[in-house]
């Protein structure tokens, strides 16, 4: 049986994606996401795109990306295509940021991180060093933007992000030379995919990537925004908080597990196989409790 593959067609133009940074195994809040992600492709006959997100070539870890794709084949998940790397896309990224110095948002910044104040946006002491031209060396690069963009999250309702106020000039290009987090992402989502579905701790993020978005002119994906999960002292599950990896693990059992966190009706598989052939079909995003955290 072709698990997670049911009547999968491209012809419905929806495709979806899971995108971890290869810095670590998977734990549990990526599992979250995975699956969430996953399902709600695939109850929609979409396509599920599996992007590594190693652009941040300082912080990967060596041999992670492959054992994140051997634990997601373990617990079942099915790809289209080949993976994605966002090493393998630098030339997009600089043409994206060529395109956003022509529209005049961007300007160097040298300041350094102790400079600023720290919980605040960025304060635009730079704003006046509007960059023309490519490249520029040793600084980092902002972009300035203002308005207001909304979006409706198919989880946590209507968003409402004041680009000044509530995000302030962002970094799209690192001092150090790489792309930012944010430009990556937002262009390889715009280009990519119809639907982003990710945890909540993202979900300022997309106030940036769509403004990123906006000001290149790219159509942007629908989002959902899954309540992230934390451990009893409230902290994150990840690496930095001793999380698991899950793939010490049975998967139907956290895969189980996982679908109940998401709020989702319970199923009685007993494999692998049988939960994908249940879950897909019954997935229902809108029983996703709408909250930014939930303890695992
Ligand atoms: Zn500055």
């Amino acid at each position: 049986m072709d698990i997670g593959r049911p009547g999968n067609d491209p012809a419905t133009g929806i495709i979806g994606r899971f995108a971890p940074s290869p810095t670590g195994d998977l734990h549990f809040g990526s599992l979250l996401a995975a699956l969430a992600s996953f399902c709600d492709a695939r109850h929609q006959r979409g396509q599920w795109l599996l992007r590594i997100d190693d652009i941040d070539e300082p912080r990967s870890v060596p041999g992670s990306a492959d054992a994140i794709q051997r634990t997601l084949e373990r617990y079942g998940f099915h790809w289209d295509g080949p993976v994605r790397w966002q090493s393998n896309r630098q030339e997009r990224y600089v043409e994206a940021l060529s395109s956003l110095v022509e529209s005049g948002l961007i300007f160097a910044c040298d300041c350094s991180r102790r400079s600023l104040p720290t919980g605040q946006v960025y304060p635009g002491r730079c704003r006046h060093r509007r960059v023309s031209d490519l490249p520029v060396m040793h600084h980092a690069l902002r972009l300035s933007l203002s308005g207001t963009v909304y979006f409706d999250d198919a989880i946590q309702g209507v968003q409402r992000f004041d680009l000044a106020v509530d995000v302030g000039d962002s970094i799209v290009w690192r001092r150090d030379g790489l792309v930012s987090y944010a430009l990556a992402c937002a262009v390889d989502d715009a280009d990519q995919v119809t639907h982003v579905v990710r945890g909540a701790d993202l979900l300022e993020g997309t106030g940036v990537q769509l403004g990123i978005i906006e000001a290149l002119g790219l159509t942007p994906p629908i989002y959902a925004h899954l309540p992230v999960a934390v451990n009893t002292d409230g902290d994150k599950l990840s690496k930095h908080s001793r999380a698991p990896a899950i793939s010490e693990l049975e998967p139907v059992a956290v895969l189980q597990r996982a679908w109940q966190v998401l709020g989702q009706a319970p199923l009685t598989s007993g494999s692998v196989g049988e939960f994908w052939s249940e879950a897909i079909p019954a997935w229902d995003i809108r029983r996703v409790p709408q909250q930014r955290r939930c303890v695992v």
